[in-house]
């Protein structure tokens, strides 16, 4: 019976090995299709933009929208930019990919304007990757100045994971981006490592707290101390050093208000607004604006 069992554990070994081997091999065959399809994906024109709106807290003024990257391929469908983002980076795809979502995205807040909507501020996520393209920062220029968009409402994203692999590089390439006038945001900040050193050394503006600590301000048994302790302490931060702290990840109406009533400025999540086509989009912010009036006009009693 020993044996037998053995035997069985063997072959469940053995199967185990077969099962990893054939995943990794299809992994590394998904990879290497998707770099395949993402090399024609820019002059097949797969690519196109989501906007999602930001809000100011204390009023639920509409301030801006970020621009979300989405892809569809024929042969794989939507696919998320978690997913194929890597790859691009990877080949250095992601450079002219880059390029085409910063065009597409300031023409887009250019015509909000003049379709006479109130200026709204776009933000852009940037990879780590496009910082080391040395024609980085005069390609922003020459955007602005083709698009006539106003640099003031020019957001730049960047997450903080590979700012530090070379903090000086780093450093003089954000700083030129400042003297275009355009700000820049530290997305996801909290979930990377050695996030503090990167507040003092580098010029952003606006802080992004990363959705996870929206999500651990409650867990099932309801208010979660620890968390809030974490989100309060985030939200201090950023006003000791005057930037601006946008919450991402809003789900639910107690997330909105907990934030607004300790501090936070911006809000950003479902519960504001899903990631949407310009079309879309431009109802969202209209449905916000209205709301926004109907409140500073006091048709509403909180
Ligand atoms: P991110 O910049 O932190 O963008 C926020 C992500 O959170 C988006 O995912 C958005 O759809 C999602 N999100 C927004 N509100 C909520 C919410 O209430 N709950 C939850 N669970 N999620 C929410 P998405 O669009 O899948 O993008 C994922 C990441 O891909 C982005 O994270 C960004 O790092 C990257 N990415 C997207 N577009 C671009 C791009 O054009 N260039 C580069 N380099 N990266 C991009
Ligand atoms: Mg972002
Ligand atoms: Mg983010
Ligand atoms: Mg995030």
């Amino acid at each position: 019976k020993a044996d037998m069992a053995m035997y069985q554990a063997k072959e469940r070994g053995r199967s185990n090995v077969q099962f990893y081997d054939a995943s990794m091999t299809a992994v590394a065959a998904e990879r290497l299709f998707m770099k395949t399809m993402l090399a024609q994906a820019l002059a097949r024109g797969q690519f196109f933009l989501h906007y999602q709106p930001l809000v100011e807290a204390a009023t639920g003024r509409p301030v801006g929208v970020e621009a979300l990257l989405r892809w569809r391929c024929d042969e794989l469908g939507l696919v998320s930019p978690a997913k194929f983002i890597p790859v691009t980076e990877e080949t250095g795809l992601i450079l002219p990919i880059g390029r085409w979502v910063l065009d597409t995205a300031c023409r887009q807040a250019r015509a909000w304007q003049e379709a006479g909507h109130p200026p709204v501020e776009i933000a852009v996520n940037l990879s780590p990757r496009q910082l080391r393209d040395p024609s980085l920062v005069d390609h922003v220029r020459s955007v602005l100045a083709d698009t006539g968009l106003d640099p003031a409402l020019l957001v730049l994203e960047i997450t903080e994971g590979l700012l530090i692999e070379d903090m000086a590089l780093s450093r003089r390439v954000l700083t030129a981006l400042k003297g275009l006038g355009i700000r820049l945001a530290l997305d996801d900040f909290g979930t990377g490592y050695s996030s503090l050193s990167y507040l003092n050394c580098l010029p952003f503006d606006i802080l992004k707290m990363d959705g996870s600590f929206t999500r651990s301000l409650s867990d099932a048994e309801g208010d979660n101390a620890g968390g809030q302790a974490i989100a309060r302490a985030i939200i201090a931060l950023a006003g000791s050093l005057n930037m601006v702290l946008v919450a991402e990840g809003v789900e639910t109406a107690e997330q909105r208000d907990w934030l607004t009533r300790n501090g936070c400025d911006l809000l950003q999540g479902y519960l504001l607004g899903r990631p949407a086509d310009a079309q879309a989009v431009t109802q969202t912010l209209r449905a916000l604006e209205r709301e926004h009036a109907a409140l500073e006009h006091g048709d509403f009693v909180i």
